[in-house]
């Protein structure tokens, strides 16, 4: 029932579309017109109501502000060469981000508000949807605590939004990442797998101390041992050894990326090996100083696919071998994006159509 959702709409009454440089998109500082706002008190959630994009009021005691029970999702509208609007894997969204909350002792969105809300406020918005090769609106939902009081318990009121914002592509260049073995992004048991705001204000600083260095991101590594491979950045991590391609297991410390695992399928099926195991720091060096290291790079919604040239493991700097010899990533990763944009058929019913 999700097309019938008895939403209120409040359109603007001026839009700024004719302001916008699409051909020079900054990601996520240029806002789409419209914003979806639901609300949840005494136990159920209120009628969604759809409004001009704009500024939210809260008091200063908020609890999403003190304790940080904050989560979000981010995912991409595409246009197609016949005008339709395709959204990609949005269910697999809105079950993520349930996932997020369960973990986060907040309230699950029910599928009406987070599907049925996003397809009316796509639609109102569709002109907003890029149509150059690298851009799309990129979409954020996102659920926050808002019980005014200062006690540490769970908030009995929360507020759920979407706003969206059309963007380009994240990173530009290929990047040059360090293999991170003192700060930790997430342990085993913690909420790393979560997309709660909190692990991104987290990662903050080892970062800043990496680019002060010229580096670009920071891979995470296991909060144990520091020895494994967990992520790149705010990206899913994957390597090409040999043949095969090589993606570290989920768990309580990975992120469960949908571009991760629909990358995974798209290997698959175009007949490449593929392994989800444990990848060490030292396992990628000796495969980079053998030779057998072809590709290093990292997926998400933000980043697509985002190619590594340059890695640094203790001090030392890698040059990685050059993008033009990446036939795994450089293949799925056209593919997925032909897919997303309508111009290879959809086999998987991935998208989901305006
Ligand atoms: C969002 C995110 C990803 C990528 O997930 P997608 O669903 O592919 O966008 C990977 N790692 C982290 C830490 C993330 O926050």
């Amino acid at each position: 029932m999700i097309d019938t959702l008895d939403i209120e709409i409040t359109p603007t009454s001026q839009s700024r579309l004719s302001q916008v440089d699409f051909d020079n998109l900054p990601f996520g500082k240029v806002f789409a017109d419209h914003m979806l706002i639901a609300k949840y008190e005494n136990g159920a959630w209120s009628r969604a109501s759809i409004q001009p994009f704009g500024d939210i009021s809260l008091s200063p005691a908020t609890s999403m502000i003190h304790y940080g029970q904050s989560i979000f999702e981010g995912l991409k509208a595409f246009k197609s060469e016949s005008n339709d609007i395709l959204i990609f894997r949005p269910e697999e969204n809105w079950k993520r981000m349930n996932a997020s909350a369960v973990r986060m002792c907040m309230p699950e969105v029910p599928k009406e508000i987070f599907l049925g809300g996003l397809r009316q406020l796509i639609a109102l918005d569709r002109n907003w949807v890029p149509n150059n090769s690298e851009s799309a609106l990129y979409i954020r939902p996102f659920l926050f605590a808002t019980d005014a009081m200062l006690g540490v318990r769970p908030s009995e009121t929360y507020t759920f939004m979407i706003i969206t914002a059309p963007v380009g592509p994240y990173y530009v260049k290929p990047l040059h990442l360090k293999i991170e073995t003192e700060f930790t992004r997430a342990a085993l048991g913690g909420v790393g797998s979560a997309k709660a705001a909190g692990n991104y204000g987290a990662a903050m600083y080892p970062a800043m101390m990496a680019q002060k260095q010229g580096i670009d991101q920071l891979i995470w590594t296991d909060a144990k041992e520091h020895k494994y491979l967990e992520e790149a950045g705010t990206m899913n991590m994957m390597v090409v050894i040999d043949d095969t391609l090589i993606t570290p297991p989920l768990k309580s410390t990975i992120l469960p990326g949908i571009t991760r695992k629909s990358f995974l399928e798209l290997t698959k099926e175009a007949g490449f090996k593929v392994e989800e195991r444990p990848v060490s720091a030292v396992e990628v060096i000796e495969a980079i100083q053998s030779g057998t290291l072809k590709e290093l790079f990292g997926v998400g919604t933000a980043a697509t696919t985002a190619q590594v040239e340059k890695l640094t493991f203790e001090g030392k700097t890698y040059d990685l071998p050059s993008n033009a010899h990446r036939v795994i990533s450089n293949s799925i990763g056209q593919k997925l994006l032909r897919i997303k944009k309508g111009i290879d058929p959809d086999t998987h019913g991935w998208n989901m159509t305006l």
